[in-house]
């Protein structure tokens, strides 16, 4: 079970801003910018690159879920704005098999990423 598996089950805590049938959005727990917030598929899908046609609607739902997420947080603008990332194996940083967007916001970003 990954971690993920368990704050949706309610077994550790989360800070949660959003859940519905198909994802959650909690708080980072180790934040990297002033608002870090993860959105979640409740189907565990361990990467992006494994996801199916299956879970193009998930996929796109957590994409809808982010921008409603950044909307809520006040950053949801073009003189505001927000970064949403998605790290896919070693390389990519990826630290919990279970897939999951990163939505970074409340400062400057920059560009490119590391
Ligand atoms: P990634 O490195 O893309 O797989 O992202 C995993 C993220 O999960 C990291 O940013 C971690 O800080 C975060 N994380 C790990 N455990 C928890 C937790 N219990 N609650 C909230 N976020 C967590």
């Amino acid at each position: 079970m990954t971690i993920f598996e368990k704050i949706i089950a309610r077994e550790i805590p989360g800070d949660i801003l959003h859940e519905d049938n198909d994802c959650i959005a909690f708080r980072d727990i180790d934040p990297q910018a002033p608002i870090h917030v993860l959105i979640v598929p409740k189907k565990v899908i361990p990467r992006v690159g494994e996801a199916e046609i299956s879970d193009q609607q998930t996929l796109g739902h957590l994409l809808l879920v982010a921008g409603k997420v950044a909307s809520e947080l006040g950053v949801n603008s073009s003189d505001e704005g927000f970064r949403i990332v998605i790290n896919n194996g070693k390389n990519g940083c990826e630290s919990v098999p279970h897939l999951h967007i990163h939505l970074l916001a409340g400062k400057q970003l920059k560009w490119p990423p590391g």
